[in-house]
């Protein structure tokens, strides 16, 4: 808590969190307060391990509606989410531990729930961020088996059902956290926002409120549960919240609220529109994406194309690598959807925060520097040739780009290129079509942009990645909370970095783009106008408002 405003017998109560995702909110409240107590089954040990195996089928069905249900609403990344809750749900460890607790005479639900903590703890206690963020996710399945219990059964002590709402909606949910699941089973047209006192930015809970467009704050701390709110403003942009705002709070922020409101109404008139940079060249305005499921929220917004597959994902939802088949399906789904335009598909960047069981992947004292980007496919030939035989046949149905991660040293281009060559060869042997590919690389280590220059002639366009270009440059680990007063993206050596990379490129007649969060950072539109980028490749939440801010609407 940072203030409190009294105005007569009004009490304002001013919260800074963490901002997860932008916009601004003021709304009656909606109260979760975590799964209600259940029955125990403390008694017949035998009988309560039979109904978790009864959970667990619930449980997974549910997750595979949810996956569903994320795919028809243009959610991707949380399809992948729930699919990969349904393996989290058959840890062995996680159930050893629960079955354990069952055995001691523990409850049922205080067997999940004490499991699910004891599992959340550890992860918080490896000090990864990355690692910790999905403490989050142990106790969203935790809570989801309780969920399937109290289905099941009445409330053991009575107590009030686990929401308060004050009105019919809309409203800004408070909760200690919340679980994707949870999120997901609530109506998102009443949804104002989303406020946890717990949590992080890399929660999926607030990568979820991101891509649903719902503004969201994360780790208020305690104060947000205060009993008796019945109002609340919320800054999701600037990670502020206001508990029973004062007159003169809800004014401004509504007011601000109604200017986006009529700033995406221009926005939508304007789509058409080419925004232009100072020297006059078009900048194309595209998008990231890390799903087939994402591209139809991306057309309905006419995207120049996608400017960023990120295809970990492929890599990450399932036990083991992605087969030549399945990728193929994907990037030509991708490729169809696009009809023509533009499609950059970037090779598989697993390593340093996204990891994967099967992989096996070396534990490293210093991840972000070790085994990541195009590394690991040099490190797994056969990986990064079925990935290569994928695109090349996929390259049929539209204008594919491949890219590659983590390009820092020339020989390293060169034998990324012998790898495609020799994929080629294969496939011509097979009498298999594939179509003209463009080969690209991501700037974004210091080196690559230092010798832009020389890449230029070997490649046929950039992508700057200013998250990873941010974090070599300056040293400061992207995904550390507590040094992020060093990461700092606007750091005049990342810029002139990135003057370099452009003013290289356009020399040999090569165009670059920007993949990374800082495309989408209206505080540098002037700046990418002025050093004549060709690309921003965003969100597409964000694809409106940044074409507008090229606009200069
Ligand atoms: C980047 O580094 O800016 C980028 C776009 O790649 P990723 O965020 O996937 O590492
Ligand atoms: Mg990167």
């Amino acid at each position: 808590m940072i203030g409190k405003k009294n105005q007569g017998k009004h009490i304002m109560l001013e919260l800074k969190g963490i901002a997860a995702s932008g916009g601004i909110a003021v709304a009656s409240v909606l109260r979760i307060h975590g799964q209600k107590a259940v029955k125990g089954f403390g008694g017949d040990a035998g009988e309560a391990r039979k109904l978790y195996f009864e959970l667990k089928k619930q449980a997974h069905k549910e997750f595979e509606r949810l996956a569903g249900i994320s795919r028809e609403t243009g959610n991707g990344d949380m399809s992948g989410l729930f699919d990969s809750y349904r393996m989290m749900i058959e840890d062995p460890n996680f159930e050893e531990a629960v079955l354990g607790r069952i055995n001691r005479g523990v409850a049922l639900s205080d067997a999940i729930r004490e499991s699910g903590e004891e599992m959340a703890a550890s992860l918080v206690a490896s000090g990864d961020e990355y690692i910790k963020a999905r403490s989050a996710d142990v106790m969203g399945i935790s809570d989801e088996l309780i969920h399937q219990l109290s289905e099941l059964n009445e409330p053991e002590t009575g107590e009030e059902p686990k929401e308060d709402i004050l009105g019919t909606g809309p409203y800004v949910v408070i909760a200690v956290r919340l679980s994707p699941t949870q999120l997901l089973r609530l109506d998102k047209r009443k949804i104002e926002a989303i406020c946890l006192s717990e949590g992080t930015v890399n929660d999926h809970t607030a990568i979820l409120a991101g891509s649903m467009g719902i503004p969201c704050v994360v780790g208020l701390g305690p104060g947000l549960m205060k009993e008796g709110t019945e109002r609340i403003a919320v800054d999701g942009t600037a990670g502020m919240v206001y508990l029973d705002p004062d007159n003169e709070t809800v004014r401004k922020y509504l007011d601000v609220k109604e200017s986006i409101r009529l700033r995406r109404e221009r926005a939508r008139l304007r789509l058409k529109d080419r925004p232009v940079t100072d020297c006059g060249r078009t900048v194309k305005v595209c998008c990231n994406i890390s799903s087939p499921d994402d591209i139809d929220d991306i057309t309905a917004n006419d995207a120049d194309g996608v400017g960023l597959f990120r295809t970990e994902y492929l890599y990450l939802k399932g036990n083991d690598y992605p087969s030549e088949e399945e990728q193929f399906e994907s990037y030509s789904e991708v490729l169809r959807k696009m009809k023509g335009k533009e499609v950059i598909i970037r090779t598989c960047d697993i390593g340093f925060d996204k990891a994967v069981d099967y992989m096996k992947l070396p534990v490293e004292q210093n991840p972000g520097m070790g085994i990541r980007g195009i590394r690991i496919s040099f490190e797994r030939p056969e990986m990064f040739k079925t990935q290569l035989r994928a695109l090349y046949r996929a390259s049929v149905f539209g204008d594919l780009k491949i890219m590659f991660p983590m390009i820092s040293s020339i020989w390293e281009i060169r034998e990324a290129k012998r790898y495609c060559e020799e994929v080629r060869s294969e496939l011509d042997l097979e009498g298999k079509e594939y179509g003209d590919v463009k080969i690209g690389i991501m700037i974004e280590t210091p080196s690559s942009a230092l010798l832009s220059g020389e890449f230029a002639k070997e490649v046929d366009f950039f992508s700057i990645g200013s998250n990873d270009l941010t974090q070599y440059t300056i040293g400061a680990d992207r995904i550390n909370p507590d040094i992020s007063r060093y990461y700092d993206a606007y750091h005049p050596a990342v810029k002139e970095l990135i003057r370099m990379t452009v003013e290289n490129a356009h020399k040999c007649g090569i165009k670059v783009g920007i993949c990374g969060e800082l495309a989408s950072d209206e505080n540098m539109t002037g700046f990418f106008k002025e050093i004549c980028i060709d690309e921003l490749s965003v969100s597409p939440s964000r694809l409106l408002r940044v074409k507008l801010d090229l606009l200069g609407d």
